[in-house]
């Protein structure tokens, strides 16, 4: 961290400034120049508020070289983080593809697209029980029941499951969940994030619609730094002033997020895009920059889904989409997990 100081800066200003620095594990180096009086902050400045040090009367303007995670970042941990999913490497040089439905309807809807993504290739599977609607009177999803039925799709295709969690109060009825899910709505959810870093599951976080990639990071710090390394970070799209599309997907956050990060990356083009039409070639081209995981909405009949009809496929989309995946998947490096686990 640097700070530059103010022309104007009295010594004894200066003086108590270094005092105040010295609280912090740092070491603080005085350089005065014919133009210029800076400090360098040497050391681990992540504990420092950017916005403190600024506040104080002598000070002209910070910067950070370095990042203000440290858990989340590649520079103190170069390899990549590699989790254990229901037995399949998540993070490492494959690639998974969680499928299924936007929210967990009725056993059957459930078990018939778990079925169907499973014999397509998805390796994991999705469904919401816990639903973040924009309206209070939208289907708010099953709850409990939701999660009953998905642990029961589990039972029925061997296929890890993955949902969201809105609430700490929640999180014993995810138990016994592969993935829990933090949605785009609750990225800064920090009493959740807090919460779900003292347990033992994997996270999948996914990016806040106006959330930028150290915002992103830095939730993912908040799980890490409570003891809980195993977090996916999840490129969702973000909200821009283009209306084609329900959001903008930044594809460039996935290479950027690599080099910034060990943490897979996941990207979901569903509610990236809101548009069938657009899910193939957004997938396609998130596995061509890099992405560790897939996250896609496929339902049974999505003309009749409670949430989300726009964006799902249908199981035959979804195997064709599937086709085209595993053809490129290997050449860019990483293989679908289950091409390579038959
Ligand atoms: C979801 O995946 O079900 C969901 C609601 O996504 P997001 O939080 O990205 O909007
Ligand atoms: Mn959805």
């Amino acid at each position: 961290m640097v700070v530059i100081l103010k022309n104007t800066s009295t010594e004894e200003q200066i003086g108590e400034l270094l005092k105040w620095l010295g609280k912090f594990n740092v070491s603080t180096h005085f350089v005065e120049g014919t133009h210029q009086k800076i400090i360098g902050l040497i050391g681990d400045t992540t504990t420092i508020d950017i916005d403190d040090v600024a506040a104080k009367d002598c000070v002209e303007s910070v910067r950070r070289v370095q990042e203000p995670y440290k858990n989340a970042n590649r520079r103190f941990h170069p390899d990549n983080t590699v989790m254990d999913i229901g037995g399949r490497e998540t993070g490492g040089g494959k690639l998974q593809v969680i499928a299924g439905p936007c929210s967990v309807e009725t056993r059957e809807q459930l078990i018939t697209t778990a079925v169907a993504v499973k014999q397509a290739g998805a390796t994991m599977l999705r469904g919401g029980a816990f639903k973040p609607r924009t309206s209070p009177y939208a289907f708010q999803g099953l709850g409990k029941e939701g999660i009953d039925i998905l642990i029961e799709a589990r039972k029925v295709t061997g296929l890890p499951i993955v949902t969201e969690i809105m609430d700490a109060k929640d999180l014993e009825l995810f138990a016994d969940v592969d993935v829990i899910q933090v949605g785009a709505r609750n990225m800064q959810n920090f009493t959740l994030l807090k919460e779900l870093g003292r347990c033992d599951k994997p996270v999948l976080l996914k990016r806040g619609l106006s959330a930028t990639l150290q915002e992103l990071l830095m939730s993912a710090e908040y799980i890490m730094s409570e003891g809980n390394s195993k977090v996916i970070l999840c490129e969702r799209g973000i909200r821009t002033y283009e209306p084609a599309t329900r959001n903008t997907l930044d594809l460039s956050a996935v290479p950027l997020l690599h080099q910034k990060t060990h943490l897979p990356v996941c990207v979901d083009p569903s509610h990236a895009t809101g548009i069938v039409s657009l899910v193939e070639p957004m997938a396609l081209a998130a596995v061509a920059a890099g992405c560790d995981l897939l996250e896609i909405e496929v339902h049974n009949d999505p003309k009749n889904a409670w949430s989300d009809g726009a964006q799902q496929l249908t199981p035959a989309q979804f195997g064709e989409t599937m086709k085209k995946i595993m053809s490129i998947s290997g050449f860019v490096g990483k293989p679908l997990w289950n091409e390579v686990n038959k």
